[in-house]
């Protein structure tokens, strides 16, 4: 097994209205089953989901937390605009937003966009992953597997990591539950998130500051079998019953 792993060069600053499918398969040749990463962060610059700080009015609840976290109440009431549960509100807004990803400051991001200016993470990135697939399936005749990544924290371990917020072409998760260990052991638990692990490595190649590469390409990963059940259940999730002691 060779995989091969190709950060995307040469992608201008996108803006809204990019075709941003249309400009990575400028600068790469796909083969059937590759797999694509793109940042959430490109993605959503080119469909617009940004937005001005000073289009934005916080309210009372954004100007409290932003008090405690010394940051805009502006910023804070645009994190609560893309959340739709706050689980912790300091020392950093941890929340939900709509597909059940659950990040700091619902993945709201102020780098990498112009001064006073903030990128969400897209509405619908599962539709996002499958669009930006039908795309290039149309610009290449190529049948590929796309992966919308974001830079995330962790429980229990200091540093970011890449993480899948939105996948097409393939399950998030692969099921190793029935198989046999290399002893004969029938394995009963492990389920493993594979759309994070190579989110994780394009996030590597991508880096975070200005090496403007937003798309990274994946070659000879292979396919699996598993299921989209990326994220716990709210009553299986044991860290999320803890923190909603804590906001009231
Ligand atoms: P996030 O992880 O989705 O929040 O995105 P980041 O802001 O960390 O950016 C990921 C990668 O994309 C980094 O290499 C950035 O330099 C790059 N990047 C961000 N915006 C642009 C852009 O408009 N054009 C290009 N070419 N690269 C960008
Ligand atoms: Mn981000
Ligand atoms: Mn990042």
């Amino acid at each position: 097994m060779h995989i091969q792993v190709e950060g995307i060069r040469g992608l201008p600053l996108i803006h809204e209205g990019d075709n941003l499918p249309a400009l990575i398969c400028e600068r790469t040749r796909f083969e059937e089953g590759d797999i694509l990463s793109i940042a959430s962060s490109v993605y959503s610059k080119a469909k617009g989901y940004t937005k001005r700080l000073t289009d934005i009015t916080p309210t009372p609840r954004a100007i409290r937390i932003a008090e405690k976290t010394r940051e805009d109440p502006r910023f804070i009431q645009a994190v609560l605009d893309a959340s739709t549960e706050i689980l912790l509100e300091y020392p950093f807004v941890l929340s939900e937003v709509s597909t059940g990803h659950i990040g700091v400051r619902a993945g709201v991001d102020q780098s990498n966009i112009e001064d006073e200016m903030v990128i969400f993470l897209p509405p619908d990135p599962m539709a996002a992953a499958d669009e930006v697939r039908e795309a290039v399936r149309e610009i290449t005749g190529r049948t590929v597997g796309v992966i919308i990544t974001d830079t995330c924290g962790r429980s229990f371990r200091r540093g970011q990591t890449g993480h899948a917020v939105g996948w097409s072409g393939m399950t998030a998760i692969r099921d190793f539950r029935g198989d046999t260990d290399l002893f004969g052991h029938v394995l009963k638990i492990t389920e493993e998130a594979v759309v994070d692990e190579i989110a994780g490595f394009a996030n590597f190649v991508m880096g975070e500051s200005n090496n403007g590469v937003p798309a990274v390409v994946f070659r000879n990963c292979g396919t699996w079998q598993g299921h989209d059940d990326l994220y716990f259940r709210p009553e299986e999730d044991l860290i999320r019953t803890l923190l909603k002691k804590e906001v009231p």
